[in-house]
């Protein structure tokens, strides 16, 4: 139990707080309940899931950063050539970065060692080994965030208030 998920008053996600922030925040009025779980707080409170402001506030523009990190949780943990999902992963640059080749959401994507090593110094088209789906930038922050907490069909209430996911 933990994570919430708190739309803005538009209906907005705004971001994802724990569960004692929201609870704080639905006592004193300022947001309502929109989703909660099957556990209660006590017997009237059950724990809240997604709630949402009761007053507009606006959101300051946070960008993603380009970690190692990031790019696995963005391809799934899964090789983009093969489908490869494990611990012998590594990240590829689609263009070689000897070929000047950027260090970008667009030109890393996640292999495992043996696509890596198959591919060397040369582009998908060159090599034959089609990406499964071109890379980019994820939308947001927060949307990255919510797509990490609603894997494996775990807060599956949110889906209803985030598009794309
Ligand atoms: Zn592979």
């Amino acid at each position: 139990m933990g994570k919430v998920l708190v739309l803005n008053a538009s209906y907005e996600p705004l971001n994802i707080t724990n569960w004692k922030r929201a609870v704080i925040l639905l006592l004193k009025g300022k947001a309502e309940q929109l989703e909660h779980y099957e556990n209660f707080i006590y017997p009237t409170f059950p724990f809240p899931s997604v709630i949402r402001l009761r007053h507009y506030v606006k959101v300051p523009y946070k960008d993603i950063p380009l970690t190692r990190r990031n790019i696995l949780e963005r391809d799934r943990h899964s090789c983009q050539y093969c489908g490869y999902r494990g611990d012998q992963l590594t990240l590829d640059h689609i263009l070689p970065r000897s070929r000047g080749g950027a260090d970008s959401w667009e030109n890393l994507v996640t292999a495992c060692v043996r696509c890596n090593i198959k591919k060397g110094n040369r582009t998908p088209k060159e090599a034959h080994m089609p990406l499964h789906k071109s890379p980019r930038k994820p939308y947001s922050s927060l949307h990255f965030e919510i797509v990490k907490c609603t894997k494996d069909n775990l807060n599956h209430e949110w889906r209803k208030y985030v598009i794309g996911i």
